[in-house]
């Protein structure tokens, strides 16, 4: 019987692609309106670029875009672009972060169900995990006393090891579990590691690499989680 249910953030309970591809328009409108000599499509593809070789959560996405894609060597311009640019992604930022539709109505009812047995176990530090949820509004509909980020144990999915510190804090036992991740090579594979139940969040998944990992259940839209639990 399931007692507990454990959430990664990005891509599961936040919409963190639509959100990276509205502040990249954002960046790159504002670039462009800064003087920026490029169609603003074009650089946001760019961003994307950036984000591929770099990683989606890299800190220096606009200053590598002007320097590696678009050339820029004058360093006054460069700031000025850059922070131009970096403005437009912060302004856009707030109104972008989102969970999906469906998750605060169906986090409700589990909450019911489960007598507030919610949690978060993420790959992403302490202050952005809690920056995200503070931003869309999910903190309440969570069991927030115990958050387990990167910090935790400094080992990201699919290292057993942040889903064994939370069995161990929280007192569950594995087969009470049920985890809920968009990636099958992190957090399928990190959670059934550690011995707990396991959902493929499918409608989050960006791209779909041939992995033998096998979760438990698959959900197509996060309500379908209220029918496993
Ligand atoms: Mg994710």
């Amino acid at each position: 019987m399931i007692r507990a249910v454990g959430f990664d953030l990005d891509n599961t309970l936040i919409d963190f692609m639509r959100f990276k591809e509205e502040t990249a328009e954002a960046a790159a409108k504002a670039m462009v309106e800064a003087g920026l000599d490029e169609d603003p499509s074009i650089l946001a593809e760019q961003i994307f670029e950036v984000y591929d070789e770099y990683g989606i959560e890299y800190q220096k996405t606009i200053g590598s875009l002007l320097w590696e894609k678009q050339g820029i060597r004058d360093f006054r311009e460069f700031e000025r672009i850059q922070q131009a640019g970096i403005v437009g992604y912060q302004r856009r930022k707030f109104q972008s972060l989102k969970t999906y539709p469906e998750v605060k109505p169906t986090l409700k009812k589990l909450n019911e169900k489960l007598n507030r047995s919610i949690y978060i176990i993420t790959d992403a530090p302490r202050n952005k995990a809690w920056q995200r949820m503070y931003i869309t509004g999910l903190y309440p509909y969570l069991k927030t006393e115990h958050v387990f980020t990167l910090d935790k144990t400094n080992e990201r999915k699919p290292s057993p090891k942040p889903f064994e510190a939370f069995l161990e804090e929280t007192m569950f036992k594995p087969e009470e579990v049920l985890y809920i991740g968009d990636s099958l090579e992190r957090d399928v594979k990190g959670a059934s590691r550690a011995g707990l139940k396991t959902a493929l969040a499918k409608y989050g998944q960006i791209q779909q690499k041939k992995i033998e990992e096998k979760p438990d259940y698959v959900l197509e839209n996060f309500k379908e989680i209220l029918e496993i639990v």
